[in-house]
């Protein structure tokens, strides 16, 4: 029997470098090896407050973008969060076994408190339960996301754990982040600190389907400084990220290139970010174009839909059923 994985995105607008490095890329190697669930998270979404029209065209963009990354739903489960009520009724159930005081410590929690103070909702705070039921519904074991996720998996893991020994079952196994690299993989942007993210502005991230001249534009203008004064001088956060954006995007020589000049303080900023924007702009070429192609094909994209959503409903019940017997609803 194949291992099962389950990963999402949650549906805020197109996918970016860190969406496709962290998570994406592993989606397409997996769904050969593996029994994989890959959805759109637009529950999730729900805690940023979407307006209708915009969320219906988010979704669109991760199916497309699934699909043209290579995600191929004859191997695999392609399917929309919210055609499968299971989930939130699992969610239901875990938030009955999740504490205020753990929920509170989670570092995205934290993180949203400082960055939308004015919407601390309850939905944020019970991300975590609402990600564990995702995994625990299909009783993955194997989960592909970045590094920011890994505290997530760790709550998955409680929650699961917690389940069991209270219903004494083995209902739910234990699941773990996943990457075919050795490390998570955490995608800078172009801002100079912290990871690409959507929620950093558009200029800090390069979408998969930005075009080349917005590609060159957005990199002339990430940030840098005024260059390395000392031989072999360690880098600042700014400069780091873009080398790591180039060891992503680029041929390993012509980053060692790259990096020798920094070391020797040789290194014109203008050169380098130069050659970043053109390898990057060679590494989404064929998803964008796949982008635009697969965009136009709407009766395509109702059918992936619907028959993900199938596919995930039968996995979903099975598990639900289980659960409800476990807790004590039963029929008379
Ligand atoms: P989200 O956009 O938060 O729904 O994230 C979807 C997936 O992309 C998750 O697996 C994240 O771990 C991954 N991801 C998002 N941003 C980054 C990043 N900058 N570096 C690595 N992975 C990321």
């Amino acid at each position: 029997m194949k291992e099962t994985v389950v990963s999402g995105i949650r549906p805020t607008g197109k996918l970016h470098l860190g969406n496709y490095f962290g998570a994406v890329k592993n989606f397409v190697k997996m769904q050969y090896d593996y029994n994989c669930y890959f959805f759109i998270a637009d529950l999730h979404s729900l805690t940023t407050h979407p307006t209708p029209g915009d969320l219906h065209g988010y979704v669109k963009h991760v199916l497309v973008e699934y699909l043209a990354c290579g995600i191929n739903p004859e191997e695999t489960t392609i399917y929309i969060q919210s055609d499968v009520p299971e989930v939130a009724e699992l969610y239901l159930y875990l938030n009955m076994n999740a504490y205020m005081g753990e929920l509170e410590r989670s570092a995205s929690f934290k993180d949203k408190i400082r960055s939308q103070s004015d919407n601390v909702n309850a939905g944020l705070l019970t991300y975590p339960t609402l990600m564990a039921a995702d995994i625990l519904i299909h009783k993955a074991t194997k989960v592909p996301v970045g590094k920011d996720q890994e505290q997530h998996l760790e709550m998955t893991r409680t929650f699961g754990n917690r389940f069991n020994r209270m219903y004494k079952t083995d209902l739910f196994p234990e699941s773990y982040a996943f990457n075919y690299q050795e490390n998570l993989v955490k995608v800078p942007g172009l801002d100079g600190k912290g990871k690409m993210s959507k929620s950093s502005g558009d200029g800090s991230c390069i979408y998969l389907s930005d075009s080349p001249e917005v590609i060159r534009k957005k990199v002339s203008r990430a940030v840098t400084d005024a260059g390395p004064t000392e031989e072999n001088q360690p880098k600042p956060e700014a400069i780091q990220n873009l080398f790591d954006l180039m060891k992503i995007v680029s041929p390993a020589d012509t980053m060692a290139h790259f990096d020798g000049l920094y070391n020797k303080c040789e290194l014109r900023y203008g050169d380098f970010k130069k050659q970043l924007a053109e390898d990057m702009i060679l590494f989404n070429t064929p998803i964008r174009e796949k982008i635009e192609e697969i965009s136009k094909d709407t009766s395509y994209l109702r059918q992936v839909a619907k028959h993900g959503a199938l596919k995930a409903r039968e996995s979903a019940q099975k598990t639900i059923k289980e659960a409800r017997e476990l807790i004590g609803f039963k029929s008379f």
